[in-house]
């Protein structure tokens, strides 16, 4: 039997994966599936796994360096409606792994629940946050998690409860392959008031956040309490760049490609940074966008 055996459909050979980024960079992926349900996507995970291939998902690539040369096994894209639903009961949501943190946080705005709003305006899907347990404004996508539906390499769907997870500053240990959906219980509060809130708080981001048009990238995670921004800039980095990638002037912990920008113009400006932060402040800066 052919690895794609059944699955010739879905899945694609060779597809680039730059623009399932948001710094539009990088090479291919060997094979690259889009399943249309929970069934396609668990055969494809065993069928991948039991052949020693591996398999890695993307959500809106906006956390993701992929490198120019490309990533060998099986790249799954959860785009399809029936990852992507919500729905709420009372004061729970449910939402799938390939849904989009905007629709989650409009959503809880719409319906009275407070704390998504303060998530405004950050790009990425529920699966992408809850991987790395996304925050703002010291407000963490965990702190609502009542529990979360798994898929693993093995392709058993599992049920993480709330007493089984931990989080913390962008880690969780929800660390299974496939984040299906989870479930987030939330506080009651009146809906015009979250509005007023997510209003400010998006007023704010955007003027901190480069526009949705720049390829960029949240490079560096922060260090005991300073914003990662500000060593890089107390370092006297402002201005830096490497090849067709610089640092964005307003927030110099975002990373800005032009277009025809490599993985290695990311990674040496990372090094650069990562170096000249160490010399002259001390400090180590680690990276929070994972590099494939
Ligand atoms: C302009 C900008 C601003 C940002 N601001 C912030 C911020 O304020 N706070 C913050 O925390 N982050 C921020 N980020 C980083 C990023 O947006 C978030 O971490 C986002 O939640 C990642 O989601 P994604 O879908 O893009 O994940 P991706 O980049 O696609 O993937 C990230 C990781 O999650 C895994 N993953 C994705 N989907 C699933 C799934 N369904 N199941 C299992 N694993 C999965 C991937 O394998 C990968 O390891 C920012 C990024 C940008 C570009």
């Amino acid at each position: 039997m052919s690895l794609l055996s059944g699955y010739e459909h879905i899945v694609r050979e060779n597809e680039p994966l730059a623009p399932f980024t948001r710094l539009k960079i990088g090479g291919t992926a060997e094979y690259f599936a889009e399943p249309t349900n929970e069934e396609e996507l668990t055969g494809l995970v065993k069928q991948f796994s039991e052949a020693n291939q591996p398999v890695r998902l993307i959500g809106s690539g906006t956390n993701l360096l992929i490198n120019d040369t490309g990533v060998k096994g099986l790249v799954i894209h959860l785009a399809a409606p029936d990852f992507c639903t919500i729905a709420v009961n009372e004061n729970r949501i449910t939402v799938g792994g390939g849904t989009r943190l905007s629709h989650f946080v409009a959503t809880a705005v719409r319906e009275g629940l407070a704390g998504p709003e303060q998530l405004v305006g950050l790009p990425g899907t529920i699966g992408g946050a809850l991987h790395n347990n996304t925050d703002a404004h010291g407000v963490d996508i965990g702190s609502w998690v009542e529990s979360a539906e798994v898929l693993t390499r093995a392709g058993e769907r599992i049920t993480r409860e709330k007493d089984s997870l931990s989080f913390s500053y962008r880690q969780s240990s929800l660390s299974e392959l496939v984040i299906l959906k989870a479930e987030f219980v939330l506080e009651r509060e009146p809906a015009e008031n979250l509005t007023k809130a997510m209003q400010k708080l998006w007023i704010v981001r955007r003027s901190q956040q480069p526009s949705s048009e720049l390829q960029a990238a949240y490079m560096f995670k922060d260090l005991g309490g300073e914003q990662a921004g500000d060593l890089i800039e107390r370092a006297g980095l402002k201005g830096t760049r490497a090849g067709k990638v610089e640092l964005l002037d307003s927030d110099p912990n975002f990373f800005v490609a032009e277009s025809g920008a490599t993985s290695e113009d990311v990674l040496s400006l990372l090094k650069t940074v990562q170096t000249q932060v160490s010399e002259r402040l001390e400090q180590t800066l680690e990276p929070a966008i994972q590099i494939w």
